[in-house]
Formats: C-alpha cells, sequence, structure tokens
C-alpha cells in the first residue's frame, strides 16, 4: 500500500505523524527545513492537547518539561484587582490531566520529533521542499526539491500540514476567507525572578485586560514571557525599551533580562474548502487564528484527533470514502466560528471593546470546561449542532467527548473510558450486568461493554466484556437513563446515545462507516 505523505513537519505535521504511527499507518514525513522548528510561538498547551498526546503515546514526555497550571487569572491592569479565575480544580473528574501546561512550542516540537524515532527508514525527510503534486485516481504524486535536486514520491493521500502560507492550498487554489488584521503583537521573553526574590503571586498565565495596553503574563519552564500590541505603526521596540516596558508592567526587580522577542501580526483567517479528493488540509494550512486563549495550535491538535482514525478505518478496508467527509464537516465550523471567533473576541475584551465584552459576559466562555477544550461538541451527525462552549458538568450529548472516567475491568485493573477508545469504536450498554444482557458480537473496530455498579459473576459469561462502574459515577455524569447503550468514536466523541433493545448498534456503526446506507 503506498504510504500517506504529510507535508510540514511544525507541531501538526509531527502529531499528525505520530496519529498515523499509532495506528500502524505507513507514511512519509516531509519538512522544507533542515531542522525541526525553533521558532518562538505557542507558549501554551490546553488539557484536550494532553489528552491527544496520550493518546499518541507522549504525554509523560511532554509532563516532564511542562509546567503545569490550575488557574488562568483574568486581572484589570488599571487595578491589579482579579476577575474570576479560571480554575482546573473542576476537571479532575472529567480528565486524567486536570490542568493546562506552559511549554513554549521550540521545547514542544523536539519531544513530537524524539516521539517518532525508531519509524522506518525514509519516514522522515528534511530538507524536502514541496514543489507540486497532482492526483492520480488511485494516489498523490508528489515533487519535492531536496540538496540532492529533485524527488518524485507516491502516496495514498496528501495531508497538507504546511503552515499559514500553505503551497499544497496554493496549488488548489482554494480561497482564504477572513482577514490579516493591522494589528501586530509582540512576545518578549525575560529571565527575571518573580517568585522568590521579587514575589509577585500572579497566576502563572494571566490576561491583564486594559483598554490601552493590554498584556499577557506567561511564567515558562525557564522564564516569563509578556505579550502585548504593539501601536500602530510603531517600530520594534530596542532591549532597552522593553526592559523599561517589561518594569513599567511588574514594578521595579532585582535583575532581569531579556532573552528574546519576536513580533507578529494577527490573522484570523479560515480554508474555505479542507479536503480535495485525496488531500486534506490541516492545522495553520486550514486555520490562521488569532494567538488568543491558546487557540491556534491548539486547534490544530483537534484536527489530528479527527482525520487520522477516519483514514485508518478506510485504508484498513473498515470504511468507505465517504467517512472521509466527516473531517471538514465537523472540524471546519469549530475553527471558523468556534475557535476563530472566540479568539477574536478575547482579543477585543483585552481591549476594552464593550461590545465583545458583551457577547461573552452571560455565556459560558469563561469556565474550565471551554478554556481546557474539553467543551468541544462535533457535528457528528450532520445536524449542525457542533460547539466549542460547554457548561460545566452539563449532561452528555451527540457529539461531545465523553468524561475520561475510570472503571474497573474483568481482569481486577483500572481502565479509563478514553483508554477503551484507543484505536476502536465502543458501545457502552449502561445496564443490569446480573440480568445477563445480550451484547452484539464484535466487529472489526467495534467493541461491546456492559457497564454496571454490578460486578459480573465470572459464571456470567460477561465477564470479560463488563467494567464495574462503582455506584453509578459515570452513567450519572452521563446523565443517560438506565438501558442506555453509548456509542463512542475513536477519538472519544459520542456518535450515538440510544435507548436498549432499539436501533441494532451493529448497523449503525456500518452505516457510519458508509458501508449500510
Ligand atoms: C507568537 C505566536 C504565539 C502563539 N501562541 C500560541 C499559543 O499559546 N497556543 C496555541 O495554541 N497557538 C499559538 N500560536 C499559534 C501556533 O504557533 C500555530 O497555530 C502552530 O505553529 C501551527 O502549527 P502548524 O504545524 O499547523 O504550522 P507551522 O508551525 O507553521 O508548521 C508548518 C511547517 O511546514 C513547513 N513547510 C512549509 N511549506 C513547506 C513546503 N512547501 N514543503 C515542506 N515543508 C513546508 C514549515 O517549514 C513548517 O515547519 C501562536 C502563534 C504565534 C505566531
Amino acid at each position: 500500500m503506498k504510504p500517506v505523505l504529510v507535508v510540514g513537519a511544525g507541531p501538526v505535521g509531527l502529531m499528525t505523524a505520530l496519529a498515523l504511527k499509532f495506528y500502524g499507518i505507513d507514511f512519509r514525513l516531509f519538512e522544507e527545513d533542515g531542522s525541526f522548528s525553533s521558532d518562538t510561538k505557542a507558549g501554551t498547551i490546553l488539557t484536550r492537547t494532553v489528552e491527544a498526546f496520550r493518546r499518541y503515546g507522549l504525554d509523560r514526555a511532554v509532563l516532564q518539561r511542562a509546567l503545569r497550571l490550575d488557574e488562568i487569572g483574568e486581572i484589570e491592569r488599571a487595578t491589579n484587582a482579579r476577575r474570576a479565575s479560571v480554575l482546573t480544580q473542576n476537571l479532575i473528574d472529567e480528565t486524567r490531566f486536570p490542568f493546562v501546561l506552559n511549554l513554549p512550542q521550540h521545547h514542544l516540537e523536539p519531544v513530537l520529533a524524539d516521539a517518532l524515532t525508531g519509524v522506518a527508514d525514509g519516514a522522515i525527510n528534511l530538507k524536502h521542499r514541496l514543489r507540486s503534486f497532482e492526483q492520480t485516481g488511485d494516489g498523490v504524486v508528489a515533487r519535492f526539491d531536496t540538496p540532492d535536486g529533485r524527488c518524485e514520491v507516491e502516496g495514498s493521500y496528501l495531508l497538507a500540514c504546511d503552515g499559514g502560507r500553505s503551497t499544497v492550498r496554493g496549488q488548489l487554489g482554494i480561497e482564504v476567507e477572513g482577514a490579516s488584521l493591522d494589528i501586530r503583537y509582540m512576545l518578549v521573553d525575560i529571565k527575571v525572578d518573580l517568585d522568590y526574590s521579587n514575589p509577585r503571586d500572579y497566576p502563572y498565565l494571566a490576561y491583564f485586560a486594559d483598554p490601552q495596553e493590554w498584556m499577557i503574563l506567561v511564567r515558562q519552564p525557564h522564564c516569563w514571557r509578556f505579550l502585548f500590541p504593539l501601536a500602530p505603526g510603531a517600530d520594534e521596540a530596542t532591549p532597552a525599551e522593553l526592559e523599561s516596558k517589561a518594569r513599567h508592567f511588574i514594578g521595579d526587580v532585582s535583575a532581569l533580562e531579556v532573552i528574546n522577542t519576536v513580533t507578529y501580526r494577527v490573522h484570523h483567517r479560515i480554508a474555505s474548502r479542507w479536503r480535495q479528493d485525496r488531500v486534506f488540509l490541516m492545522g495553520d494550512a486550514a486555520h490562521l487564528i488569532t494567538p488568543m486563549w491558546a487557540l491556534g495550535l491548539n486547534t490544530g491538535v483537534l484536527d489530528t484527533l479527527n482525520l487520522p482514525w477516519r483514514l485508518a478505518w478506510v485504508l484498513r478496508g473498515w470504511a468507505e470514502d465517504s467517512l472521509l467527509d466527516g473531517y471538514a464537516r465537523e472540524q471546519r465550523p469549530l475553527a471558523a466560528h468556534g475557535s476563530g471567533e472566540m479568539a477574536e473576541a478575547a482579543r477585543k475584551v483585552m481591549g476594552g471593546e464593550s461590545a465583545a465584552a458583551r457577547a461573552m459576559s452571560g455565556s459560558d466562555w469563561a469556565n474550565a470546561m471551554t478554556r481546557s477544550m474539553l467543551g468541544v461538541r462535533l457535528d457528528v451527525d450532520g445536524s449542525g449542532q457542533w460547539s466549542i462552549v460547554k457548561t460545566e458538568r452539563e449532561a452528555l450529548r451527540v457529539g461531545d467527548r465523553v468524561p475520561d472516567m475510570a472503571l474497573f475491568d474483568g481482569h481486577g485493573g483500572r481502565t479509563y473510558v478514553h483508554d477503551l477508545c484507543d484505536d476502536s469504536f465502543v458501545a457502552l450498554h449502561f445496564t443490569d450486568v446480573r440480568r445477563r444482557p445480550h451484547l452484539p458480537a464484535d466487529l472489526p473496530g467495534l467493541r461491546s461493554y456492559v457497564v454496571s455498579r454490578w460486578d459480573a459473576p465470572l459464571d456470567s459469561g460477561l465477564r470479560e466484556h463488563a467494567l464495574l462502574d462503582v455506584g453509578n459515577r459515570l452513567l450519572d455524569r452521563l446523565g443517560c437513563a438506565a438501558d442506555t447503550v453509548v456509542l463512542l468514536r475513536p477519538d472519544d466523541h459520542v456518535a450515538a446515545i440510544l435507548p436498549m433493545g432499539g436501533t441494532k448498534i451493529e448497523e449503525l456503526y456500518l452505516r457510519i462507516l458508509g458501508r449500510n446506507q
């Protein structure tokens, strides 16, 4: 079988390659640069992204290098008064990772790249710049410039993770909707001790709102990061000016050293189409999101949770091509009208624009479920019901990410709901295991379990397919009635919630795969 071609080894290309590795799909990754990126860009990783790291086997490697935080602060800059912080302690029963991370992108990317060591020879190709490509009936032929001349590679699909200036998007002639704003931000990394010698007690991620000059302060694992807007037409500040600005923000401190600065423009742009036959746009190639509330890279990682399992199901011969259409249908509105518009509103609120503040107040934008991206609901059934905003502890709905709570298996071990979804659809039948319910036979890519507060007796015949839900904690959290079956997808999202004994789960599963229209 021809490999899947991944173009671009930024965070989204690397995560996509790791996902393909996880699903055992042969791939080739191509990056024009001679090394992985050392650019200073993203600094905050949201909880849902950490769950993606777990799925693809690198959560521990990332966590070792990151700073975990349980509070996102909102502060009035003029008065230093704290507005309500977002507290991630509310996520303790939702996820194994009830925190967000501060970790600079240039520290993250080597961890992602390291996790790819050991893949087949020729899978990782640096100094390969995609020049052109064409689609054939059953694949894609891509041409690359390399230091040794041009080369041509055949693949089954081409995944464009080649960033905001995507060559692939350009060659497909795909329009980009939205705008590049006439606004620049400045990001400054500073060595300064605000913990011990000059204690400030700011939350490690703090948004200081101000109509004149707002600021975001991020405690990185090895320094402090300041991010603020540049006045229109202003020159980049000199190191001395930055130092004095930093002192203005944080007050007088004993020692302060500017170690890095970056200036960048703000974009709010979405590709009008994300798929053309065997070519898919992912990450910044598909959506450029205002860098606010850490929604750029983290929205790209959502793409890497959605498309790879679909490709796996199609390449294994389990699903029809139509399964691949769900990727753009689900992720595009989320990026365009979810993350994109939320980030833009957050930018306006930081600058004191009252209309945006009104749009956000009274909503659930400032709670931990929403800000961690655990509250994402995908339009899994084409009904248009998607959302990025979620009230904490709302009952489960179709399209929601299922909470990652613990259950106990028939071998005496503990298993988490998301573990069950690793490389599988899962039908959870919430019913009384003592009554020996009939479970559908497993199909390729579908497993079924009974979930009950009663442990399955050894002579029930269900021990291998039963999970103990102590005190019905999971059932209560999901807010489902007894005798309900919940069908989960390999990306932890709910495909269906049905009364038991109605629609056959096997038939529904095949319909989702395009096999039983
Ligand atoms: C200053 C700043 C701060 C940010 N902060 C945050 C944050 O805190 N949280 C967050 O979630 N997001 C943040 N973002 C956004 C985040 O950095 C991007 O969303 C993220 O880098 C996108 O990853 P990507 O892999 O899609 O694209 P990129 O990182 O742009 O990677 C694309 C890769 O493709 C390669 N490439 C391009 N063309 C070709 C070609 N023709 N052939 C081969 N290779 C090619 C490039 O060399 C590059 O390595 C920030 C962005 C900026 C600029």
